[in-house]
């Protein structure tokens, strides 16, 4: 995390001069929780929250959040920029 006012690529690192073209890039990660919980006949619903208990404690909420759920904002350069424009036109179908 640098200096203020000077702002760099978050890719590449290169500096973005003032009142230069940079380009923020946004992306949400959320977990794609269908509701349905796993269980059989040995795994009763009271053991499956004492599980999950167990795995979340002592995490954070912040970090049980993250995991669920993930918001990004980096800045970019315009080659980054075009670099990832063609990578995700690449991941298409
Ligand atoms: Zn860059």
């Amino acid at each position: 995390m640098g200096g203020k006012g000077k702002k760099r690529c978050a890719k590449c690192g290169k500096r973005i001069k003032k009142g230069g073209v940079a380009y923020w890039l946004k992306a949400e990660l959320i977990s794609a929780f269908d509701g349905y919980i796993y269980s059989d006949e040995k795994t009763d619903l009271k053991d499956f929250i004492d599980k999950v208990n167990i795995e979340l404690e002592g995490q954070s909420p912040e970090k049980i959040e993250e995991q669920i759920y993930k918001k990004f904002g980096y800045l970019v350069c315009a080659g980054c920029r075009d670099e990832l424009d063609r990578l995700l036109d690449a991941g298409k179908d």
